[in-house]
C-alpha cells in the first residue's frame, strides 16, 4: 500500500477567554490575549502521526499567521511531524475565508508532494467552517467533512467515518483528498523533543514566495465586510454562602433548588 504525504493545516488562535474586540477596527484585539494551537488542529495533527505511523510518508504541518506564530508550530514539530510551513505577510493580514484558503492552497501546491490535507472541523476564534472546503474547491480534489476516523482501503481509496445528525456516515473518495477532523476525536500525543524528526527552523514563505497576484490576499481579496462588533459582557457570577451544620445546608441548598425551579 501506498505512503501517505500528508499536510496538516494548523491555525494559532488567541485563547477564547482572553480574547476582546476592537470596535474601531471592527477586528480581534489578538495582540492582549495569549495564542495556543486551534484544538481540533492538534486533533487532526494526531491523526496525521496516526496514518504516518501505519503507513509510512511524511506529515507537514502548514500555518498562515503573523511571525509569532512560528514557536506553535514547533509544537507540532516535537509531536512528530516532519517539516512546517508558516505564510506570513502584512499582505496576507485581514484575510475572510476566501483568501485564507487560497494562500493555502497555494501553500499546498508549493509545497508539492501531497496525498492528503488535514484541518480542524472549525477554528475556535473565527469559527465558519469553510476554510477545509475553501481548499478543496481550490486544488479540485475530494473532501470529507467532521470526518471522526481515516482508514486507507485497499484499493487505495481513503475511507472516512463522519458525524451526521443523528448517526455516522461512512464514505470513500479517490485520494488526493482535504478532511476536516472534530474536535475530540484522539488524544493527541504531548510534545517530546525526542519526537523530533527533523532540525530545520520553520520556513517562513512571503506573499512574493507564492507568486500570486495581491489582490487575491488578504483585506484586497476578501469580499465579507464586518458590520459591526462590540463585547459581550459575561453575566455577573451570583454566590452566596450557607451557614449552618452541612446537614442544614444542604437543606437550605435544597429549598433554594427548589424554588428557584418552580414555576413563579
Ligand atoms: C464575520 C467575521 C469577521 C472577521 N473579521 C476578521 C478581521 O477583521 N480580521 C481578521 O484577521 N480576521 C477576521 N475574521 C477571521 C477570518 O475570517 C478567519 O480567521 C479566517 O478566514 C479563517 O477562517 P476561520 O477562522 O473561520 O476558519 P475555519 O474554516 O473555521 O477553520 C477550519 C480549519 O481550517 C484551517 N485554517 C483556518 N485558518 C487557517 C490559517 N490561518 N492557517 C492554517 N490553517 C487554517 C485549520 O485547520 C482550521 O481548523 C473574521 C471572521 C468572521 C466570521
Amino acid at each position: 500500500m501506498k505512503a501517505l504525504d500528508i499536510i496538516v493545516c494548523v491555525k494559532v488562535v488567541p485563547k477564547p477567554e482572553e480574547v476582546t474586540v476592537h470596535a474601531e477596527t471592527r477586528t480581534l484585539d489578538r495582540a492582549q490575549a495569549r495564542s495556543e494551537l486551534n484544538p481540533p488542529d492538534m486533533n487532526a495533527i494526531e491523526l496525521a502521526l496516526a496514518l504516518r505511523e501505519r503507513h509510512g510518508g511524511t506529515v507537514s504541518l502548514l500555518s498562515m499567521g503573523p511571525p509569532f506564530a512560528a514557536p506553535y508550530l514547533e509544537v507540532g514539530l516535537a509531536m512528530g511531524a516532519d517539516r512546517a510551513y508558516l505564510l506570513s505577510d502584512r499582505l496576507f493580514g485581514g484575510a475572510d475565508t476566501l483568501p485564507t484558503s487560497f494562500a493555502l492552497a497555494k501553500g499546498i501546491e508549493k509545497i508539492g508532494e501531497w496525498d492528503l490535507v488535514l484541518c480542524g472541523e472549525e477554528s475556535s476564534d473565527g469559527a465558519t467552517g469553510q476554510v477545509p472546503a475553501g481548499i478543496a474547491e481550490w486544488l479540485g480534489c475530494s473532501q470529507i467533512t467532521y470526518a471522526m476516523d481515516l482508514a486507507l482501503l485497499p484499493d487505495g481509496r481513503l475511507r472516512g467515518e463522519r458525524e451526521i445528525r443523528g448517526g455516522h456516515e461512512v464514505i470513500a473518495v479517490p485520494l488526493p483528498a482535504v478532511v476536516s477532523v472534530k474536535l475530540g476525536v484522539n488524544e493527541p500525543r504531548f510534545m517530546d523533543m525526542e519526537r523530533r524528526r527533523s532540525p530545520e527552523p520553520v520556513t517562513v514563505w512571503s506573499a512574493g514566495n507564492l507568486g500570486v497576484d495581491p489582490a487575491w490576499l488578504g483585506f484586497e481579496g476578501s469580499p465579507t465586510v464586518v458590520g459591526a462588533v462590540w463585547q459581550a459582557k459575561s453575566p455577573e457570577r451570583q454566590r452566596r454562602f450557607l451557614e449552618g451544620m452541612p446537614q442544614e445546608k444542604a437543606r437550605l441548598l435544597a429549598e433554594q433548588i427548589r424554588a428557584a425551579v418552580s414555576p413563579q
